[in-house]
């Protein structure tokens, strides 16, 4: 069975402020439409559907993220959705952040 998740790459707004393709820490990119951009993850409607339970990804303190199918993936800045990652990569469900210190 298939639930909704809010995409955590727009935070549910559908749009993002960078093209799709580019990556999270990368401050400048070649394309010269004006932002917003669709969101690629969700295909701009704001919501993923995956498999129940999603997969938590949870930061430590050198900020590498342990995941809850157990694995650990090490991200050069930023969480994975500010690179554009709305499922997990091992596993395939909804991606959900818990971000250090933040609960
Ligand atoms: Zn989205
Ligand atoms: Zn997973």
């Amino acid at each position: 069975m298939k639930i909704p998740f809010k995409c955590p790459v727009c935070d549910g707004q559908g749009l993002v402020n960078k093209p799709p393709y580019i990556a999270g820490d990368q401050p400048t990119w070649t394309d010269s439409s004006n932002s917003p951009y669709t969101c690629k993850a969700c295909g701009g409607g704001g919501v993923l559907w995956a498999d129940d339970g999603g997969c938590e990804w949870t930061e430590d303190y050198e900020g590498n993220w342990d995941t809850s199918c157990g694995n650990t993936f090490v991200l050069e800045a930023d969480t994975p959705s500010e690179n554009g990652m709305a499922y997990c990569c091992y596993c395939g469900k909804a991606l959900v952040e818990v971000r250090y210190g933040r609960g």
